[in-house]
């Protein structure tokens, strides 16, 4: 067999079978070519010397100069993946998969073997897999299993920068078993300058630095504040599209919905344009695209048309798409943020940092000058934009970390080594919740209950739910709805031109008032009775993937049920046993209907709304339990379930007192002699 690169003989089971061989091969070896002119490989000789010398090194270097690609596939024809597999983390789950599938093709070798990934609810890894591409939360679970991690022999920590809350976490569990396990090799790779942070916080670790190949880009700003940004962008594409020499455009939006409204209007708008214009090929990307969809960014864009990919933040550093000359920048993205006063949590549209600014408008110069539309002022850049983006830790809710952490072992969180530590605050306000959900005991110590949450791979709130149904004997019943939340809002859908049909559809999910979390249950149980048909789906208007994920993600709470020794239990008769496993979770998400219409959160009273998507958002009921606050015109409750006041005393007696839910107690509880049957 010949061999490719120097000293490379992994190609032993390049695609030889295949009946379209010569093709294949053809490709192989165009994908060989390409991987040489990556900025990367000139360097590859020193950086795996330095690997070889240090145990910890830092490196540095633009994004698309090949670090997450060619590292790993570096390493393992050093011979690294001898001694144990070659882990990659990711914050982002599309980036994980599709990186691995474009290693697996560079080596020639199918997705899931040699080459795998690893996110949550999907193990697309085997007995062979010696390089694994995964999010930086599966690292973080993998800890669970093997606090060692004996079976690897090099982490990436990749996009460091990034700085999410897991990865943060990882820093500090990575650098101490660096210490006892020698021959473990660790990576700290970053598409920026902060390295000298990194490599202060590894106890000095070198710096390499992959100077990257940069074109000029120009940077447009816009003379005065746009009103509406989404508008903006649509109108800067067309304009560039009509007026720019050829090159493809990524815009930067915030969210899967933005992505397809803009999706929509560009569609309608360019066909107005006639046939003297060039074609307009419209690649979304976000978290939750199908895979199939996914892979299309990265099509070549064909002779005389013009691609223009809208995508979130992915795109910043996460992903490369070649062939971008144009970047349109509105300036804003998703960022979760946290109110450690008041335990609460929203997704928000905020500003972005300068330095993600940056990031963004040098996705235009990789292959050639470029341009950049910013769509806010010079004096809005400079004076209005944050230098850096606050790490993940610092503004989320650290209630899953903290009880990872403590299953971990690891109890003293306060001399924790953070590289950032997060709010003191925000670390209190997590063990009180785990507390509240008993989870910890008094003493700050794991309990049962918390020893079989943390084998979920979910927040809290929805860990406690499930191991809550046991007692409520609904386990079938809360495990389809925790799936179906986990999903996310991509279950129903709502076309323009069927909007009426489709609400009447999803309202029959609904009959009774019972409220979304059962709305949910009712689809899940009602596609099961069909056989999981897809054409029920349609005809209910309801999202066939979605449901497909849902179902793999509820056969793995199965699987996770048995392990902590859960029955499999129906109570479907008694949906107020279903309501009441809901509440043991969510308790802390309860609000109280005011005289205004609008609602009041019961404790750290704050004023939120019923999500016009709710089935309950016409009926207004005096209490209820949310699933998640989402801020946008308003600060709404997204699924929301009926719940009677009583039983947040009877279920967290220690965190809510009679005068909380005073009203509905004169009325239906004698004073203080507990529960009272309805
Ligand atoms: P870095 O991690 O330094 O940002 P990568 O290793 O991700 O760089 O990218 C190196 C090259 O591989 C880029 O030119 C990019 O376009 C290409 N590439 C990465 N992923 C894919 C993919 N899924 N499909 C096609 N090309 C890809
Ligand atoms: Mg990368």
């Amino acid at each position: 067999k010949e061999s490719i690169m120097d000293g490379v003989n992994y190609n032993a089971e390049m695609p030889s079978e295949n009946p379209d061989d010569s093709i294949a091969k053809t490709a192989f070896h165009k994908l060989q070519e390409e991987r040489k002119t990556l900025p990367i490989y000139p360097y590859r000789e020193q950086l795996l010397q330095a690997v070889q010398t240090h145990q910890v090194i830092v490196i540095v270097g633009e994004t698309g100069s090949g670090k997450t690609t060619q590292i790993p596939q570096y390493l393992h024809e050093a011979g690294y993946t001898k001694r144990g597999q070659v882990g990659c983390t990711q914050p982002r789950r599309v980036a994980a998969m599709s990186v691995a599938a474009r290693v697996s093709q560079e080596m020639g070798v199918k997705l899931g073997h040699e080459v795998g990934y690893s996110i949550r609810f999907e193990d697309c890894t085997s007995e062979k897999t010696i390089m694994k591409y995964m999010t930086d939360g599966m690292l973080l679970r993998e800890f669970l299993s093997e606090p060692d991690l004996a079976s690897y022999s090099v982490i990436m920590v990749d996009e460091a920068h990034e700085r999410t809350l897991s990865t943060d976490i990882l820093f500090g569990l990575v650098k101490d078993i660096s210490c006892f396990r020698k021959d473990l090799k660790l990576l700290i790779s970053s598409a920026t300058l902060d390295a000298l942070k990194f490599s202060d916080y590894f106890d000095s670790a070198p710096i390499f630095t992959i100077p990257g190949r940069r074109y000029p880009v120009e940077i447009h700003y816009t003379t005065a504040p746009e009103a509406d940004y989404i508008d903006a962008a649509i109108v800067t594409v067309l304009q560039i599209h009509v007026t720019q020499p050829p090159g493809d455009i990524l815009v930067f939006l915030t969210g899967q919905e933005e992505i397809e409204t803009v999706d929509e209007i560009l569609k309608h708008r360019t066909r107005g344009l006639g046939t003297k214009i060039a074609e307009l090929i419209i690649c979304p990307i976000y978290a939750n695209l199908p895979t199939e969809l996914q892979a299309k960014i990265f099509e070549p864009t064909p002779e005389g048309a013009r691609k223009v990919v809208l995508a979130t933040n992915i795109a910043e550093t996460s992903l490369t798409i070649d062939g971008i000359k144009y970047v349109v920048d509105p300036g804003f993205c998703k960022i979760k943020s946290f109110n450690p006063r008041t335990g609460m949590e929203s997704l928000l549209v905020n500003p972005i940092s300068r330095a993600s600014a940056m990031q963004r408008a040098g996705r235009s110069g990789r292959t050639g000058p470029g341009k950049c539309f910013r769509l806010y002022t010079a004096y809005n850049f400079q004076n209005d934009l944050d230098e850096n983006t606050v790490p993940e830790i610092q503004r989320t809710n650290l209630a899953n970390v903290v009880l990872t952490l403590k299953s971990l072992g690891i109890n003293d969180l306060v001399n924790f080594d953070f590289m950032d530590p997060p709010p003191s605050e925000a670390l209190l306000k997590a063990l009180e919740q785990l507390y509240a959900l008993n989870a910890l005991n008094s003493r700050g110590e794991l309990t049962k209950t918390g020893r079989r949450m943390a084998e979920f791979p979910l927040d809290p709130m929805l860990s406690k739910m499930i191991v809550a149904s046991e007692k409520y004997k609904c386990s079938e019943e809360v495990i389809s709805i925790a799936s179906m939340l986990s999903v996310g809002n991509s279950i129903f859908y709502r076309p323009k031109d069927k909007q009426v049909h489709a609400d009447n559809a999803r309202m029959n999910f609904h009959t009774g008032n019972v409220g979304d979390h059962i709305a949910l249950l009712n689809v899940y149980n009602s596609w099961k009775e069909t056989n999981y048909s897809t054409q029920w789906c349609y005809e209910n208007y309801i999202q066939v993937r979605s449901m497909k994920r849902g179902r793999d993600i509820r056969d793995q709470l199965e699987g996770l049920l048995e392990r902590v020794e859960i029955e499999p239990t129906s109570n479907l008769s008694d949906l107020d046993a279903v309501k009441k496993a809901i509440t043991s979770g969510f308790f802390h998400h309860s609000a109280k209907l005011q005289k205004t219409g609008a609602y009041k959160t019961v404790k750290n009273p704050q004023t939120v709304y019923i999500h016009p998507s709710s089935g309950l958002a016409e009926v207004l009921p005096r209490w209820v339990i949310y699933h998640e606050l989402v801020l946008t015109t308003k600060e709404y409750m997204r699924q929301v379930t009926e719940l009677k006041p009583e039983w947040l005393i009877e279920i967290a007696p220690h965190f809510y007192q009679l005068k909380d839910v005073e009203d509905a107690a004169t009325k239906k509880l004698p004073r203080g002699k507990g529960m009272a049957a309805d």
